[in-house]
């Protein structure tokens, strides 16, 4: 059920594929999933380009997050919260248990889910209204459920924060704001969260009250999480252009780390490149952070400087082996350089610290590039098994099969393989997941 929940997601809602967002929100999120008692429980978090404020915790441990609601929290505790909330409702079944006590179908339930997600692309107001109006059963079932799981979800969320070390004070925080701006600026038709997370001021006053003094010394913010805001701002302007603008018209002395970085990217993507080279140089000499060296090389890239860029990646590599956005980017900037053999060394060293599509799709790339067909429709094969497409993933290997002059090792590799992926698609087609 979670897979195709999260891939008729993929198929029609955009998300932020950028690495680096992506990793950040899976590391906060894994910091807090190991606090719980189902360390092991399997959490997929995932990014939306949506611009209302909302998160929720869809079937099997896929959590998602709208980029408003990022955009919307002042501190990396404050997205903290939110997120123990959502695990918290995962960990407690809650969503689980309302499905068995309710008379909808699972499968209904899921699918007003997705519709409000949906519509909630183009109109918040619509998509609000369809993800109530579904089903009165189900509206019923919800309210039934829901205020005691709201207070059991915040009540484990906030020791989940605790003991991951992060100031739990930003989950009552962000409710408060959000409850606040809800009644000064009516303007909860953007504020999904609300509906789907009933909340009042007694809830939020709880929150507060299971604070202790302890907590308030925890740390509250990090770097990561300003600058992660930040390259959200970028990707979701509707003007770089009058982004740009809004920033250079800020006082220098008054600009934070972030509001220098959100103006870097925005200048790349500008095509103003000299300028972002100085600005992220300058960013590097004062902090040190990978990503402004990511950016720096992306800049000279921009700028047809590609030797430069290939040489902060090195550098870049060194000091931070297997993580991924680095890796990616290595082997992208050694493929346009005509150096596949290289690339395709660093991607699988890559996969030995975790299979993701992500890999095997650049290193398919790098093996069309080095003229290796059958390894390269292989990894094509892995990428789309990853994603779940199990039928397209035995395709693959039905090209692969078709090339000439195989070794007999290969081909009984590949035959293997077809086997699994069809035994695995037979299995997932009697019992639907
Ligand atoms: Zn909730």
């Amino acid at each position: 059920m979670g897979k195709n929940f999260y891939k008729t997601l993929k198929a029609n809602v955009p998300f932020v594929d950028d690495l680096v967002i992506n990793e950040y929100l899976d590391s906060l999120g894994q910091k807090l999933v190991s606090q719980t008692d189902k360390p092991d429980n399997n959490f997929k978090f995932f990014i939306l380009k949506i611009p209302t404020i909302n998160a929720f915790a869809g079937p099997d441990a896929y959590i998602g997050i709208h980029t408003g609601l990022i955009l919307n929290a002042d501190n990396e505790s404050q997205l903290a919260g939110v997120l123990a909330h959502e695990i918290s409702h995962v960990t407690q079944r809650h969503l689980a248990r309302a499905m068995t006590e309710s008379s909808v179908s699972p499968a209904a339930m899921f699918a007003t889910m997705l519709a409000g997600i949906l519509l909630s692309t183009q109109n918040p107001q619509a998509g609000a209204a369809v993800f109530y109006g579904g089903s009165a059963a189900m509206m019923q079932s919800q309210i039934n459920f829901t205020r005691h799981n709201e207070h059991e979800a915040d009540r484990i969320g906030i020791h989940l924060l605790r003991n991951a070390g992060i100031n739990p004070v930003g989950m009552s925080d962000f409710f408060g704001k959000l409850l606040k701006n809800a009644d000064s600026n009516n303007i909860l038709a953007q504020m999904e969260y609300l509906r789907t997370h009933p909340l009042n001021s007694t809830r939020v006053a709880e929150a507060q009250n299971r604070i202790e003094t302890n907590d308030k010394k925890l740390p509250d913010d990090s770097l990561d999480f300003q600058l992660s805001k930040a390259r959200i701002i970028v990707t979701t302007a509707s003007s770089l252009t009058e982004l740009i603008n809004h920033i250079e018209k800020l006082n220098i002395n008054q600009q934070t780390i972030a509001t220098r970085y959100t103006y870097a990217i925005a200048l790349t993507r500008q095509g103003n490149t000299e300028k972002s080279i100085t600005i992220l140089n300058q960013l590097i000499t004062s902090h040190d952070h990978p990503w402004f060296r990511l950016d720096l090389a992306k800049a000279y890239e921009t700028n047809n400087q590609p030797d430069k860029a290939l040489s902060v990646l090195e550098n870049l590599l060194l000091l931070y082996p297997n993580y991924l956005p680095v890796t990616i980017e290595y082997a992208r900037a050694l493929n346009q350089l005509k150096q596949p053999e290289k690339a395709i060394q660093i991607l699988k060293q890559q996969l030995k610290k975790k299979e993701q599509p992500v890999v095997f799709q650049a290193l398919a790339q790098n093996y069309y590039a080095n003229n290796q067909i059958t390894a390269a429709l292989e990894a094509t094969s892995h990428q789309y098994e990853l994603e779940g497409y199990l039928q397209l993933a035995a395709q693959q290997i039905d090209y692969a099969l078709k090339q000439t002059d195989l070794e007999s090792s290969t081909r009984q590799r590949l035959v293997s393989r077809k086997n699994n992926l069809i035994n695995k698609l037979g299995k997932e087609q009697s019992f639907p997941n």
